[in-house]
C-alpha cells in the first residue's frame, strides 16, 4: 500500500564513486527530504565513500545525520542568534556558516573555539559578507585566536548564459585582499569546466565543490518510482465518481493508486499544454482534457495517465481509457516525479 522509492544499490553506489573521483574535496549535501532518499541514508553513504565533512541544510536536521557520520558538520544556513542555531555552540564537529558580522560576534563571544566559514554574497543576493565586511572580519578573527576559520563559501546561482567566473575571479579577489588567513573556498553549482579553470587560475587555492543533486540523483537509472494499485474499477460513461461527482464522456477503468497530497504528488504544475489555444483544439476532438483532466505522473500501460479528479491525501484517483490494459490490485506502476518534493512510504534497497 505504498509509494516506493526503488533503488538499485550496486548501480547508485557505483555512480557515487564515480562522481567522488571526479571532485577533489567533494563535499555532499544531505538537506530537507534527503534529495528523496532521506537524510539519514545520506549521512551513511557519505560515511562510507569516506566524506571528511557532511553539508547539511539547518540546525534542525543535525539529528538525523550525527549518530551516522562521523565527520565534520556543515550547517548551510548561517548560523543566527536565535532558532535552533543559537543553542548550537560548543559542538567541535560543527562547522558554522557566517554571513553577518554581528553573528561573527556573538559565535566568538558564545564559542572562543569555534569553527566557521564566512559567507560571501553572490549574485544569488541570499546571504552573506560583502567584501568590506570581509575585511573587518578578518580583523575580528585575528583577535580571536582560538577560532578556525575553515574557509570562505559562495553560492553561485544556477548556470546562467555567461558562467561564474567573471563573477568568481572578482570575489577571490575580494578573499585575497581581505587579508583572511584560509585559502579554502567552499562552492557551489560551478560547472566542470568552470572548476578546472580556478583551479589553474588559483593553484594556491583549495576549491571544495558542495554537490547534492549531481550526487545523489546523477544517475536516474539507479532509481525507479512506483505505486500500487489499490483498486480497480470498470465505468461506464456518465456515471458519477470521487468526492466531486464527476463524471467521464467515455467509458474506461478507474484506478485507485498509493500516493497523493501528504507525498507531495500533484503540486506540480502538469506535464500537458493546458493553454486556451490547445484546450479549444482537443475540446474539437472530443479529448479528456475538455473534461477539464490533468495529466498525471502515473505511467500506466505506457502512457502518462489523467487523474480522474484531484489527488486525495494518500491515495489519487486515474482515468484509464478502455483501449488501455488495465492493471490488477496488487500491480506497482511506475511515475515521474520530483525526487526533492516527494516523499515515499518506503525506500527498497536491491
Ligand atoms: C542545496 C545547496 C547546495 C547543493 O545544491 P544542489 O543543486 O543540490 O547540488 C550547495 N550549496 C548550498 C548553500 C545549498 O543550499
Amino acid at each position: 500500500m505504498s509509494l516506493s522509492l526503488y533503488v538499485d544499490h550496486g548501480r547508485f553506489e557505483k555512480h557515487l564513486r564515480e562522481v567522488v573521483g571526479r571532485y577533489p574535496g567533494l563535499v555532499p549535501v544531505a538537506k530537507g527530504n534527503g534529495y528523496g532518499l532521506t537524510n539519514s541514508r545520506l549521512a551513511m553513504e557519505a560515511q562510507r565513500f569516506g566524506a571528511d565533512t557532511l553539508a547539511i541544510g539547518t540546525y534542525e536536521e543535525l539529528e538525523q545525520v550525527s549518530g551516522l557520520f562521523t565527520g565534520s558538520l556543515l550547517v548551510l544556513t548561517p548560523w543566527r542568534p536565535f532558532g535552533a542555531s543559537a543553542g548550537a555552540t560548543g559542538n567541535p564537529r560543527l562547522v558554522h556558516t557566517v554571513s553577518r558580522l554581528a553573528d561573527l560576534q556573538a559565535l566568538l563571544a558564545a564559542d572562543p573555539t569555534v569553527r566557521i566559514v564566512l559567507e560571501r554574497m553572490t549574485s544569488m543576493r541570499r546571504h552573506g559578507l560583502s567584501a568590506r565586511s570581509l575585511r573587518t572580519a578578518a580583523e575580528m578573527l585575528a583577535q580571536h585566536r582560538d577560532a578556525t576559520l575553515e574557509g570562505v563559501t559562495f553560492h553561485f546561482p544556477l548556470a546562467h548564459g555567461g558562467g561564474h567566473l567573471p563573477e568568481l575571479h572578482a570575489l577571490v579577489t575580494d578573499v585575497v585582499a581581505s587579508g583572511l588567513k584560509t585559502r579554502t573556498l567552499w562552492v557551489s553549482h560551478l560547472g566542470d569546466a568552470e572548476l578546472v579553470a580556478v583551479r589553474s587560475s588559483y593553484p594556491d587555492f583549495t576549491f571544495r565543490p558542495r554537490i547534492g543533486t549531481g550526487l545523489w540523483l546523477g544517475d536516474r537509472g539507479a532509481l525507479a518510482v512506483k505505486a500500487h494499485v489499490l483498486d480497480v474499477h470498470p465505468l461506464e460513461r456518465a456515471v458519477p465518481y470521487g468526492y466531486r461527482g464527476r463524471s467521464m464522456p467515455r467509458r474506461g477503468h478507474l484506478l485507485v493508486v498509493s500516493g497523493g497530497t501528504a507525498h507531495g504528488i500533484g503540486l506540480e504544475a502538469p506535464a500537458g499544454d493546458l493553454s486556451l489555444r490547445s484546450r479549444a483544439a482537443t475540446m474539437a476532438r472530443g479529448s479528456l482534457d475538455a473534461a477539464g483532466l490533468v495529466k498525471s505522473p502515473y505511467v500506466v500501460d505506457g502512457k502518462q495517465r489523467f487523474f480522474a479528479e484531484p489527488p486525495h491525501m494518500q491515495s489519487s484517483m486515474l482515468w484509464l481509457p478502455d483501449d488501455a490494459r488495465a492493471p490488477e490490485v496488487g500491480d506497482e506502476v511506475e511515475l515521474r516525479v520530483r525526487y526533492t518534493t516527494t516523499s515515499f512510504d518506503r525506500t527498497v534497497l536491491s
